[in-house]
């Protein structure tokens, strides 16, 4: 498939008129864009972009789309469903997690719910020696377990496991799936791990390094984000690097960098109306409690830069 990189134009559009946004969030999609964000590379063979037909989503049509998170009243709460075994040493980082999606998803409260195991009636498969889940048992679960979470808070409910998974047999595996009708999602952090490629049953008592605890927690982090950014109705992004960017494989997945670009920002911007300062503030804060150096290093100058004089 041919990606065509949207120019200028393309992305102006996509944008929208931005004058009636508050003074900082004009600056944090106008000014200095360039130094700050990156065009989308050329696809490649295998990359997500030459396999998938992606338009791109204007702010425009992300009004239009009905299926997706607002929050409103006293339904504010993203409910973080642990399932399978989430105790041993290299398990994803869940406080870390809840902690990040609380200041990205400003104004929603994210909890996190006892784990719950696997049930009999959930599909699985051996795939060349790994267990994979298939995702719909997920949403069946969560479907099941309704009565166990607060329905008047309930905004959404991810399910997250420590098993691979997969949609349907056309596919190998996937890091992730949104149901965005339902307000359900499942993610899989099993393949996040540098060594889930040697993996055996020995694995979970290897001790994490430093190194692979940042690369661990860094992955969790934007799954995470991104995924439940789909659930609040955000299309992969075709404008910039950028958080929801596609993901086909590891490579590209590490190369989705832990923001927004302009329209995306706009676009969740457009749903949660937060403070973006106040919002960049609070997350280069746990980037840098976290040891995210990239990270911390582009919202600082991100910050400094919106707040510049404008001229
Ligand atoms: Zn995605
Ligand atoms: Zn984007």
């Amino acid at each position: 498939m041919s990606f065509i990189r949207p120019d200028n134009k393309v992305i102006a559009e996509a944008l929208g008129d931005i004058n009636t946004l508050p003074s900082n969030m004009q600056m944090a999609v106008k000014h200095k864009v360039d130094e700050s964000f990156q065009p989308v590379p050329t696809p490649r063979s295998g990359d997500w972009l030459r396999q998938h037909q992606e338009k791109g989503q204007t702010l425009k049509s992300f009004e239009r789309t009905m299926s997706k998170a607002i929050p409103h009243a006293t339904f504010k709460t993203i409910y973080i469903q642990p399932v399978g075994i989430f105790n041993h040493l290299r398990a994803a980082p869940l406080d870390v997690i809840t902690e990040f999606s609380r200041v990205f998803f400003a104004g929603c409260e994210v909890e996190v719910l006892p784990a719950i195991d696997f049930t009999n009636s959930m599909s699985h498969r051996d795939n060349s020696g790994v267990v994979q889940y298939r995702t719909d048992g997920f949403y069946n679960l969560l479907a099941e377990t309704r009565d166990k979470r607060d329905k008047r808070r309930e905004l959404l409910c991810v399910a997250v496991t420590m098993a691979d998974i997969y949609p349907d047999d056309k596919w190998n595996f996937v890091y992730g799936q949104a149901s965005p009708l339902d307000g359900f999602g499942v993610y899989s952090f099993a393949r996040l791990d540098p060594l889930f490629f040697k993996s055996s049953n020995k694995l979970n008592n290897t001790p994490l390094t430093d190194e692979h605890r940042i690369i661990i927690r860094r992955r969790c982090v934007k799954i995470l984000l991104h995924e439940v950014g789909h659930l609040f109705g955000l299309k992969h992004c075709i404008y910039y690097v950028c958080l929801m960017n596609g993901a086909n494989h590891e490579i590209e997945m590490d190369r989705q960098p832990l923001y927004l670009c302009p329209v995306c920002l706009r676009k969740l911007h457009s749903t949660l109306q937060f403070d973006v300062k106040q919002m960049y503030e609070n997350f280069v804060n746990l980037c840098e409690k976290y040891e995210l150096e990239e990270e911390t290093i582009w919202y600082r100058r991100r910050l400094e830069l919106i707040q510049e004089k404008d001229t």
